[in-house]
C-alpha cells in the first residue's frame, strides 16, 4: 500500500494529545514521510519544517547513520531489563553524553521523556536534600509561564494555567517565580532582554516567606519555549544561581528544548555560562526518533547517593525502559552526527541571518513582538478581541496549506527549525510567515 494511500483512516479511537480532536478530526492534516528540512503531507506536499518536529529533530529528518543503529541494534539485542541488569550502550551512552556536559556534570540517569526527566529531577533533588541531613528541604520552587511536561510534578512547578487547573490538587510544598515577560520594556528584543533582572529576586522572597530550610531546589527553562519563548533578561540566570548557592538550594535547568544545540553549544547552560546542579534532557538526545530522555547530574549529588552500603539499592527510582537498547542505539548514532556536522556551532553560525530575517516581520499586520535566540524565535500577534489564540491558530493553519510547519503557543509564533536549516531555506520560512501574515484578519 502507498504511503500516500487516500484510503479514509478512522481517526476516532485515537484521543491525540495537545488538539483540539474534533476540529482536527473534521479537517485532517496528516504528515506521511520526512527526509532532511522536509515533511510530505498526506496530498503529496512538501512542508518545511520549521520546528523541527516539536523542538526535537535537531539533525534534520531521516539521518541515515540514526535509522541504520537503530535497524542494527533491533537486530542485536531488542531489550534488556533495566533493573539489576545492564547492557553496553546505555553504559557508552552515559559516556558519550558526559563528554558534552558541562565540567561536574557526569553521571546521567536515563527517562523517556521531557516530562518523565523532570518528574527524575524533582524526585533526586528532594532525595539528596535528605541523603545530605536536610530532610526538611522538600519545597519545590517553580517559575509562572514554566513549562516542565505534563506529569503531576511538572504540572505542579509548572506555571501555564491550562495545563493545572483540570487536575485537581497538584502537589503542595510548591511556589512560584514571577514570569520574566516584560513586553512593555523589552519587546522586539534581539537575543537577551535588557530589563528583568530584578525579577529573580523574588527569589529571595520566597526565601524569607517560607525559610531556605525548606526548600529542595528551584527549575526553571533556560529559554522557555512552550509557553511562547521567553528569553531570560541579562544577568537573571546569574543571579538564580548566586541565590540558589547561597541559600543551599539545588538550581535544575530544563534543557529539553535548549539542549544539543539549540543555542549554538551543547546546553544552554554554556551558552549562558551559567552552570546548574541538574539538567533535565529529552527530545533532540535521540533527535526526537525514539522517546528517551535523561536527567544529568553534578558529580557531588551522585557521591551523595553512593555512600550507604554497598548491596542496598540508593534510588527507588526508574523505568522499564531507563536506557532502552534501541533507544540508546539512537542516541549514540545521534551524539555522533551532531558531532560530525558540527551542528552545537549550527545555531551561532546561522544567528545573525535568523534574527535578521526574523525582525524584517515587525512591521506587518498585528504583529506585536519578536523576539529570538539562537535558532529559536518567536513573532507575538495582537489577540483577536473575546477570542485568544484564534488569530495565531489561523496563522499555522494557513501556514501548513502554504507548506510550512509552524508551531503556535497562544496568539505567539514559536520557531525552532532544525539545525541544518540553510539561510535560504530562513529566507522561506520568513517568506511563507510574511504571506500568512498579511492575509490574517
Ligand atoms: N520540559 C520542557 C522545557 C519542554 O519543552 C517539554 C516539552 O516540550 C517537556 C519538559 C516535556 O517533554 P515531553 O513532552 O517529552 O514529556
Amino acid at each position: 500500500m502507498s504511503t500516500y494511500s487516500a484510503i479514509p483512516n478512522d481517526l476516532e479511537a485515537f484521543w491525540m494529545p495537545f488538539t483540539a480532536n474534533q476540529q482536527f478530526k473534521s479537517n485532517p492534516r496528516m504528515l506521511v514521510s520526512a527526509e532532511n528540512m522536509h515533511y510530505k503531507s498526506q496530498d503529496g506536499r512538501d512542508i518545511l519544517d520549521g520546528t523541527a518536529g516539536l523542538w526535537c529533530v535537531n539533525a534534520g529528518h531521516k539521518r541515515e547513520k540514526i535509522v541504520s543503529a537503530i535497524q542494527a541494534q533491533v537486530e542485536e539485542l531488542d531489550y534488556a531489563p533495566a533493573f539489576q541488569m545492564g547492557h553496553p550502550k546505555a553504559f557508552a551512552l552515559a559516556n558519550k553524553l558526559v563528554e558534552i556536559t558541562p565540567e561536574d556534570m557526569n553521571h546521567v540517569f536515563f527517562t523517556n521523556s521531557g516530562s518523565e526527566s523532570v518528574e527524575t529531577a524533582l524526585k533526586i533533588a528532594i532525595a539528596y536534600q535528605r541523603m545530605r541531613g536536610e530532610a526538611s528541604r522538600t519545597r519545590l520552587i517553580g517559575r509562572e509561564r514554566g513549562y516542565h511536561g505534563v506529569n503531576f510534578g511538572g504540572i505542579s512547578v509548572g506555571g501555564i494555567v491550562n495545563n493545572r487547573k483540570m487536575f485537581g490538587a497538584l502537589l503542595s510544598g510548591v511556589d512560584h517565580l514571577p514570569h520574566t515577560h516584560l513586553p512593555d520594556l523589552n519587546s522586539f528584543s534581539k537575543g537577551q532582554p535588557e530589563h528583568g533582572l530584578e525579577l529573580a529576586n523574588d527569589l529571595e522572597r520566597i526565601i524569607k516567606l517560607h525559610d531556605a530550610s525548606t526548600i529542595a531546589a528551584v527549575i526553571v527553562e533556560p529559554v522557555s519555549g512552550s509557553t511562547g519563548v521567553l528569553i531570560p533578561p541579562v544577568g537573571y540566570l546569574e543571579r538564580l544561581r548566586a541565590l540558589c548557592d547561597h541559600y543551599g538550594i539545588l538550581l535544575i535547568f530544563d534543557e529539553v528544548i535548549t539542549g544539543f544545540g539549540r543555542l549554538g553549544t551543547p546546553f544552554a547552560a554554556d551558552y549562558f555560562g551559567v552552570v546548574p546542579d541538574i539538567i533535565c534532557a529529552a527530545k533532540g538526545l535521540t533527535n526526537g526518533i525514539i522517546p528517551m530522555g535523561a536527567v544529568i547530574v553534578k558529580d557531588e549529588i551522585y557521591t551523595q547517593f553512593m555512600t550507604g552500603p554497598k548491596d542496598t539499592i540508593e534510588l527507588f527510582h526508574g523505568y522499564t525502559y531507563s536506557g532502552n537498547p534501541v533507544a540508546a542505539a539512537a542516541a549514540i548514532a545521534t551524539l555522533e552526527v551532531y558531532e560530525e556536522d558540527d551542528l552545537f556551532l549550527r545555531a551561532s553560525e546561522l544567528a545573525a541571518h535568523w534574527q535578521e530575517a526574523l525582525h524584517s516581520l515587525a512591521d506587518h499586520p498585528f504583529v506585536i513582538d519578536i523576539r529570538n535566540i539562537g535558532l529559536i524565535g518567536a513573532i507575538e500577534l495582537e489577540p483577536i478581541q473575546e477570542h485568544p489564540t484564534k488569530r495565531a491558530f489561523s496563522a499555522f493553519l494557513r501556514a501548513f496549506e502554504r507548506g510550512c510547519l509552524i508551531r503556535t503557543t497562544g496568539d505567539i509564533i514559536a520557531l525552532s527549525p532544525p539545525l541544518i536549516i540553510n539561510k535560504a531555506q530562513i529566507d522561506e520560512l520568513v517568506a511563507c510567515i510574511g504571506d500568512v501574515l498579511s492575509e490574517l484578519e
